[in-house]
């Protein structure tokens, strides 16, 4: 790690309270002065600025981080490792020329893995500066429950609070819908091979879940369910909605949306690939049931006539 010093360089000059934020966090929890020097080394900046009812915000373009000042400083401890995370995070991701499933991983996976390195800074400051723990776990029980039950094994633990992201599907769901909104957005200005590229789920979770280097993410887990449910009724809709728009801007048909799960609101999840298959096969007995209106006899009588009859369906 590079021994970093701050200076007045990056940081505002008037704003003696980012320094002390910078300070406590990183006299509290190794993460987070892991992460804040980091974050520096690489020249981002910090700054106030209030943005909606957010807690902080990293600007990308301008290599920022902000953290809203109407906030406790503990609420502001914790976000100010969230947001210094995402600085950390790979940045040549390019949304519209991925495919939709590609996406909806892709913004998931940064913002689990910012929670989750927020939830471990938390951790750390649970003994000095409790409030900062407590609050953060008023805010995000599932996450910090998960976190807890593996805080003796640190790595382990960070996958399970990375993992525990994903099952708040009201939450994930505003994520997932920005997402598909920002792609409709994207389908007429996009170039040819809007939505034509694609990231294997395992190699997103390599790719931003790391700490020192290694993969503190379990295999498996990002081609899990866990990892690809999205809310019918909110989220898919959109999913179809951007398929159709890619299909009119470059007549691609993108099929990633048979790698996710659908959640009825009943609490039903159901494999997109397996509703798809069976669209299809019902709409084939349909068809089928259809012509055969009239045909009476024992069952096998009636399959093999129907098998007939769909070879000659098929055969014109
Ligand atoms: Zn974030």
């Amino acid at each position: 790690m590079p021994q970093v010093f701050l200076t007045s360089q990056n940081v505002d000059n008037s704003t003696d309270r980012m320094r002390r934020l910078m300070e406590t966090a990183k006299q509290h929890s190794p993460t987070a002065a892991r992460i804040i020097n980091y974050a520096f080394a690489y020249g981002c900046g910090f700054n106030f600025q209030s943005v909606d009812k957010a807690y902080g915000a990293y600007d990308k373009t301008r290599n920022m981080v902000y953290l809203n000042p109407n906030y406790s400083d503990a609420e502001l401890l914790s976000t100010l490792v969230h947001e210094s995370r995402h600085a950390l995070q790979p940045k040549s991701f390019e949304s519209a020329k991925y495919d939709i499933r590609t996406n909806l991983q892709w913004v998931r996976a940064t913002e689990a893995d910012a929670m989750a390195h927020e939830c471990a800074a938390a951790h750390e400051m649970k003994k000095d500066l409790p409030q900062v723990w407590n609050q953060f776990k008023q805010k995000h029980a599932g996450i910090a429950a998960a976190y807890e039950s593996f805080a003796d094994q640190p790595d382990k633990a960070l996958g399970e609070a990375f993992k525990a992201w994903h099952d708040n599907q009201k939450y994930v769901s505003k994520y997932d819908q920005n997402t598909l909104d920002q792609l409709a957005f994207d389908a007429g200005r996009s170039g040819f091979d809007f939505l034509k590229n694609s990231i294997p789920g395992e190699e997103i979770g390599e790719q931003i879940c790391k700490k020192d280097g290694k993969s503190y993410l379990e295999k498996g887990f990002m081609t899990s369910a866990r990892a690809l449910i999205v809310d019918e009724r909110t989220v898919w809709p959109k999913v179809i909605r951007v398929k159709q728009a890619a299909i009119e801007a470059t007549n691609h048909r993108d099929s990633s949306d048979e790698e996710l799960y659908t959640r009825a609101p009943d609490g039903t999840v159901v494999s997109r690939r397996t509703a798809k298959s069976s669209e299809k096969q019902q709409s084939v007995d349909n068809a089928a049931g259809k012509k055969c209106a009239g045909l009476s006899g024992s069952p096998s009588d009636i399959k093999n006539r129907l098998t007939a009859i769909k070879r000659r369906t098929s055969g014109r």
